[in-house]
């Protein structure tokens, strides 16, 4: 590797991203001193993680109005976590700050990268980010973004990850040199704003040393990985009501939805009908919608199930007052359902049998 001083290469991005950055709720007015509020730092890179700045800045904004500090979260409940995370997705982060949280309230904040790589959720990058960014530590921060950047600036063919070593060994003396701070928050600032997938490299300080820029090689660098298709599977999303009460099921302690009540949800595939208590009053229905995850899409049908009375649930679900449902995280899937609730319906000109909805929710009749 024959790359030049990363000082050197990368100077005019700190007049730069001193001059156009943005005003973020979370960054420091002072760039060259330790953050008044690490706390703040860990809260929006947590929040950063797989989600946009725009759709971040609200959450970040209430969550630091509810929970204003790691002790305050610390004894919160595990409901009011989620809600207060509630369509931000990837719930995990919620519980990783919330731990993350109790272990600083109790020991303090680490005082080495190792240290606090060791929190939970934290990881290489966001380490790197909170000790930079709070903490003025050297630590090259290296996401998407910073690796496109690099990638191009020094013309790195194939994936550019494969380099992260030596990459975070040439940064660091760029950080030292011109600010942990402000380099860390430049590199993201140029990536997400400028050096994005299609370039402006019109509006760029490194324009004139950027190798794939000079060499008209951008579309290239780096390479564009391919992504498996993604899985497609179709499903009713049900709100049963009964007697004033709606059923969901309880959340889950471990895997993807921990934390979050959920409606039943049935395959859209044909259900066999059987006999069970036949209370239903009415049936309605709204437009579907598909669900989009990073490895997968679901399509959505949403139902209104209205019974005379409750039945005994299956083991795992809840008949849950109603007017306790505002209060209760749900995923972004069955928040939209909840909200479909206060819309009305219509009468679905294509469902399954009310009696096999109940039949997959209810402790079968003896
Ligand atoms: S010149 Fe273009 S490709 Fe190079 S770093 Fe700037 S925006 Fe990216």
């Amino acid at each position: 590797m024959s790359w030049p001083a990363s000082s050197d290469l990368l100077a005019p991005l700190a007049p730069w991203f001193d001059s156009v950055r943005r005003d973020l709720p979370w960054r420091a007015g002072d760039l060259d001193v330790p953050h008044p509020d690490p706390y703040a730092v860990l809260v929006s890179e947590l929040m950063l993680q797989q989600t946009q700045v725009a759709t971040v800045i609200p959450y970040f904004t209430r969550w630091m109005e509810r929970f204003p500090s790691p002790e305050t979260l610390v004894e919160a409940d595990e409901d009011s976590v989620h809600k207060a995370w509630e369509g931000l997705g990837y719930y995990r982060r919620a519980r990783f700050l919330k731990a993350a949280a109790g272990r600083i309230a109790a020991e303090g904040w680490p005082s080495d990268l190792e240290g606090l790589a060791d929190l939970p959720g934290l990881g290489p990058y966001t380490a790197a980010a909170v000790g930079s960014i709070a903490f003025q530590w050297p630590a090259p921060a290296l996401d998407g973004n910073a690796f496109r950047v690099l990638a191009r600036l020094l013309v790195i063919e194939g994936d550019p990850k494969v380099q992260a070593a030596n990459l975070r060994t040439w940064l660091a003396p760029a950080l030292e040199i011109l600010g942990p701070a402000r380099m860390t928050q430049a590199l993201m600032e140029l990536g997400a704003t400028t050096c994005s997938p299609t370039p402006d490299c019109g509006a760029c300080p490194l324009a004139d040393r950027c190798l794939a820029c000079l060499s008209n090689r951008t579309a290239e660098i780096p390479p564009v990985a391919k992504r498996a298709k993604p899985k497609v599977s179709s499903l009713w999303l049900v709100a049963m009501e009964a007697e004033g009460h709606v059923l969901l099921h309880a959340p889950a302690a471990k895997g993807l939805l921990a934390g979050l009540w959920r409606w039943p949800a049935l395959s859209a595939d044909p259900i066999p009908a059987q006999p069970v208590a036949p209370n239903a009053q009415s049936l309605t229905a709204w437009p579907g919608w598909t669900q989009v995850y990073t490895h997968r899409r679901e399509v959505v049908s949403p139902l209104h199930l209205r019974l005379e009375a409750r039945f005994e649930a299956a083991v795992g679900l809840h008949w849950v007052p109603w007017t306790e449902l505002p209060a209760l995280p749900l995923g972004r899937r069955d928040q939209r359902l909840r909200d479909l609730l206060a819309v009305p319906g219509q009468t679905p000109i294509e469902a399954p049998d009310p009696t096999a909805l109940i039949r997959v929710c209810a402790v079968p009749l003896a």
